[in-house]
């Protein structure tokens, strides 16, 4: 079968592969039909996520068929149409029975596909735990709507569940990409007073404007001046950084009130400065960290019924054998993209 591989630090590559086989009986083999690209398999290319394996199928973000179950699988069958977990989990261990699922302690657990195991961005993929990290798409949702809730729509589920946020609050959200926009989507669903939405991308504020038309925009250069003017207490309640870029840490907690709470959802290249005297009496709570993708089944039962949707985020869509294609666009954000669907 065809995949999209890691070859080496700067490369991925197509390369042909065996089709995967069960290796435990909590094991299934999955058939990809819609895969996508996140930035996390950028930073992979990039060399900058130390546990990927070179050698392994990119992709952590996909839905597909059922094609075989181990013995043990009881949650979904063959045949069922899926969405697949970035994460795998064994919901047994200590962090898995308290909604931690991303620090699944066996081997297996957290983010292994398309990092440490073989992932999606091909025809087939092997998915272990497959009772905790499938679940059935409700047949009026198609697999376009379902794409992302794996990943970039769970992570936006989960910065929004943690943030606490509240209804007389203002909410500011750095980075309009993939993760940001869904993260904006999760945030709409708690009805806060007032969303803010900081971006430099024209062409992503133009987005956020004709889809989301009551949110407010800004660029980063007027951002603390113009979340200053637009909140009750002198900055934002609740900020959400998804930008991950170089000066977007100092914006998160600069532009938070005091005793704010502060979601860092980015994934950084490089170590960020927390200059804890200059925040000395501002108070602020920090949650950091990576997606517990234990809410898809809630996500999807929004998805249904119409509370949901990211559709209008995937911008373009290729066939596997393009993938390369589709890296080119999406990596140099080109052409107004968002999300790309693969067509696998
Ligand atoms: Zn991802
Ligand atoms: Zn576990």
């Amino acid at each position: 079968m065809l995949t999209y591989t890691y070859i080496s630090k700067g490369k991925f590559g197509l390369k042909e592969k065996p089709i995967p086989q069960i290796k435990d009986d909590r094991d299934a083999i999955v058939k990809v039909t819609l895969a996508s690209i996140c930035s996390s398999d950028i930073h992979i290319k990039h060399g900058s996520v130390p546990r990927a394996v070179e050698g392994i199928t990119v992709g952590h973000e996909m839905v597909g068929i059922v094609e075989q179950i181990g013995n043990s699988v009881k949650n979904v069958k063959v045949g069922d149409r899926v969405t697949v977990n970035v994460e795998t989990f064994c919901g047994e261990c200590f962090f898995c029975q308290n909604g931690f699922v991303n620090n699944c302690t066996d081997k297996n657990g957290g983010w292994a596909l398309g990092c440490r195991i073989d992932g999606g961005q091909a025809e087939y993929v092997r998915v272990p735990f497959a009772d905790t990290g499938l679940n059935k798409i409700p047949d009026n949702v198609s697999d376009r709507q379902a794409l992302f809730v794996g990943d970039v729509l769970a992570t936006g589920f989960w910065a929004a569940r943690i943030s606490e946020i509240k209804k007389e609050d203002t909410i500011l959200i750095i980075g309009a990409g993939p993760t940001g926009i869904c993260t904006l989507l999760c945030a709409m669903l708690k009805t806060p007073k007032k969303i803010i939405v900081c971006e430099k991308d024209e062409s992503r504020i133009r987005f956020i404007n004709k889809h989301y038309p009551n949110v407010l925009t800004v660029k980063p250069d007027e951002c603390l001046e113009f979340v200053r003017k637009n909140s009750d207490h002198g900055g934002a309640d609740v900020v959400l950084e998804v930008a991950g870029t170089d000066s977007t840490f100092r914006l998160a907690w600069e532009c938070a009130r005091p005793n704010a709470v502060v979601t860092v959802v980015a994934l950084y290249d490089a170590p960020q400065i927390l200059p804890l005297p200059e925040m000395y009496g501002k108070n602020l709570t920090f949650k950091t960290g990576g997606v517990d993708g234990c809410d898809c089944e809630e996500i999807l039962s929004l998805i249904e019924s119409g509370k949901i949707d990211t559709e209008p985020l995937i911008t373009h869509t290729f066939p596997l054998e393009k993938i390369e294609e589709a890296y080119e666009i999406f990596e140099n954000r080109r052409d107004g993209v968002i999300k790309i669907a693969v067509e696998c």
